[in-house]
Parts: structure tokens; C-alpha cells; sequence
């Protein structure tokens, strides 16, 4: 594991700030301790590592949200804004870095943590996008489907919305 000023000492190599959130701190008191607990935020050029008490998954989460920064630009518009996917590459990119540049792998433990977290997003992207099955969208809307790009398994999953043209 890497030390607070390590940390530091590589997001300031990209450009970022690190702020350590403590319990009670301003940002807790402004949004909420429970926002920061097992979450860490980018706020270009800051990053506000959040509250653990899994030093490896804060770790973790730090790479993560350097990966946010690192991501192409085009990548997002690549899988149509897909976020559950975006978020699995930024989780990929971010690992890498810890791994190539600072001889970093982390737990099984960890890997599963993500894919958790992936799962979360799977979960409000549908919520988001009103994910229904076929035979629930109204005759004004149509039914429109996920490119298996964008990573979704099940291929009967869409989501309806006004009939192009309107
Ligand atoms: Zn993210």
C-alpha cells in the first residue's frame, strides 16, 4: 500500500490535488458524512478521498478517480454513454496505473468490491433510463435496444422512448 504523501505525490504528477474527507470535516458537514463513506469524488482538480475502513479499497478508489481524469475524451460517446461501462474502464484504467507505474495489485477482494459497484450502476442506469421490458412501452413510444457494446447481457432488455422524429 502507498502512504497519504504518495498519493499525493502521483495525482500532483497528473495535475490533481488530494483532500483526505474526515468525518465531521466541511465536506461532511456540507453534504453528508454518509456521502463520503466508501466513496471518493473528482472535482477537477481535486480529489476527495472519502472514508474507509478498507485501506486497500481507498486505495483502490484513489486510482479510480485518477482513472476518471485519464479516460479519452471520446470514450464515453464510443459506447453511447453506456455508464456502467464507462465506470468498468475507468476501473480498468485506474488499475493499470497502480499497476504499471507503481507495482500495485489489488485483492480479489477488491475486484469483486467493483464489480459491486459496477452492478450499483447498472442498476441507476436503468432506474434512469425507465428499463422495461417490450410489451410494458405505450403505442407512442417504441422500444429501443442496448448494443451488445454496451455490455449488457441479456439481449431482451430495452428501454422505451418517444418514436424518433418527435
Ligand atoms: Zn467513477
Amino acid at each position: 500500500m502507498l502512504s497519504f504523501p504518495e498519493l499525493q505525490a502521483i495525482a500532483s504528477k497528473y495535475g490533481h490535488n488530494v483532500i483526505q474527507v474526515i468525518p465531521g470535516d466541511e465536506h461532511c458537514q456540507a453534504n453528508g458524512t454518509e456521502e463520503y463513506v466508501n466513496h471518493s469524488y473528482i472535482a477537477f482538480p481535486d480529489i476527495y478521498l472519502g472514508i474507509y475502513d478498507d485501506e486497500e479499497l481507498k486505495q483502490a478508489s484513489f486510482f479510480h478517480e485518477l482513472g476518471h481524469a485519464l479516460i479519452a475524451d471520446d470514450f464515453a460517446a464510443s459506447v453511447d454513454y453506456y455508464t456502467p461501462t464507462i465506470e468498468r474502464e475507468i476501473w480498468r484504467i485506474g488499475f493499470e496505473l497502480a499497476k504499471n507505474e507503481h507495482g500495485l495489485e489489488f485483492s480479489q477482494k477488491v475486484h469483486e468490491w467493483v464489480e459491486k459497484q459496477i452492478q450499483t450502476y447498472v442498476e441507476g442506469w436503468k432506474r434512469e433510463h425507465k428499463f422495461v421490458e417490450e410489451s410494458k412501452c405505450t403505442s407512442s413510444s417504441v422500444v429501443e435496444y442496448l448494443l451488445p457494446k454496451q455490455g449488457v447481457p441479456s439481449s431482451n432488455l430495452g428501454w422505451c422512448s418517444k418514436s424518433k422524429g418527435v
